[in-house]
């Protein structure tokens, strides 16, 4: 690989974003857990209002948990921040506050694999560890003409070490930005701007007229549906949330809602728990996909009296937009 070439053509040209203009450990931390699955122009607001009331891994760690999941709300993939709290509390607690500066003692904090380590370990000590995500795994299956899976972990092994034994003959902080910067804005997906790509010279697909045929990815199994009565309870002058203990979006807070025909199941259900349904009213549907699933909620406005479930909370009107909620539940208006 023409790496020389690659590194001048990042420092020539790669986009002026605040967590690239800098190799804090703990900024390139927060930058990487926050692009993981979201894109950059969402990331940087959230980015930039994060380290102005965090500014250092010792004030994450005192973060109150739900204020900080208010704080990502909107971001989605909840748990990564979870993770990223008790990795705070462990640095705090067991290095004095300073980021690790070990591969190995990186890799065992709560959300932190082998890709954030490695572009913490190369951007931020400028050693050499390969960072391979999503981007580097199509610009590399692309260049080489890798005919292998890349949904397998068996095949993504080899282009890691191959991506290794690159990033050992390079500037490990500049190729591993360098990567990720053609990845996104060169070697895109669809359409990928080969004319402007320090690659092209050697690219196997680019030679051979084959880019849409790389990476090659199995298919998905297609993504599982849920039918939801989501529920607007009041009791009452106040409204009711659950917290979630599903493991997708763990610990943010939901209308309650169920995977039942019609309201009349739920109805009943109430009655029979001594929950007393003296109104209901259907509002509207939402439908809201996720990347393994999509949720049809079908939303009704109840008015409940007598008692209510030991998992309800009761709020005020107003206390609920205060709340962390996932985007799908946060739009629903009351
Ligand atoms: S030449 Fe085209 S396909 Fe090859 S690495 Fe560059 S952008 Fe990707």
């Amino acid at each position: 690989m023409d790496i020389k070439r690659l590194e001048a053509w990042y420092e020539k040209n790669h986009r002026k974003l605040i967590f690239r203009e800098t190799n804090h450990p703990y900024y390139i931390w927060v930058s990487e857990i926050m692009l993981q699955q979201t894109q950059v122009e969402a990331v940087l607001p959230y980015f930039e209002r994060h380290i102005k009331k965090y500014p250092t891994v010792k004030e994450l760690a005192l973060a109150d948990e739900v204020v900080f999941q208010k704080d990502v709300e909107g971001l989605g993939y909840y748990r990564r921040f979870k993770n990223m709290l008790k990795a705070a509390k462990i640095i705090v607690d067991e290095y004095q506050g300073v980021f690790p500066n070990q591969y190995n003692d990186l890799i065992k904090l709560p959300g932190i694999g082998k890709y954030t380590a490695g572009a913490i370990m190369s951007i931020s000590y400028n050693l050499p560890y390969s960072a391979l995500d999503g981007n580097v795994i199509r610009v590399l299956s692309r260049y080489l003409g890798k005919e292998e899976d890349m949904r397998l972990e068996k095949n993504r092994k080899v282009l890691d070490s191959i991506n290794q034994s690159f990033i050992e003959n390079a500037t490990p902080k500049i190729y591993t930005q360098a990567m990720m910067e053609l990845g996104a804005k060169v070697c895109r997906p669809k359409n990928p701007k080969c004319e402007e790509c320090p690659l092209s010279e050697h690219c196997f697909a680019y030679l051979n007229d084959q880019v849409e045929k790389f990476p090659v990815l199995s298919k998905l199994k297609d993504k599982k549906e849920f039918n939801y009565i989501t529920l607007i309870i009041q009791y009452e002058d106040k409204y009711i949330l659950r917290k979630r203990t599903e493991s997708l979006l763990e610990g943010m807070y939901e209308y309650p809602q169920y995977e039942v025909e019609s309201i009349s199941n739920i109805v009943n259900d109430f009655e029979d728990q001594g929950i007393h349904v003296s109104y209901y009213q259907y509002q509207k549907s939402y439908r809201h996909i996720f990347t393994h699933q999509v949720w049809n909620m079908h939303i009704y406005k109840v008015i409940v009296k007598d008692k209510i479930m030991e998992d309800w909370i009761l709020l005020d009107k107003e206390k609920i937009s205060e709340m962390p909620m996932a985007i799908a539940h946060r739009k629903i208006k009351i």
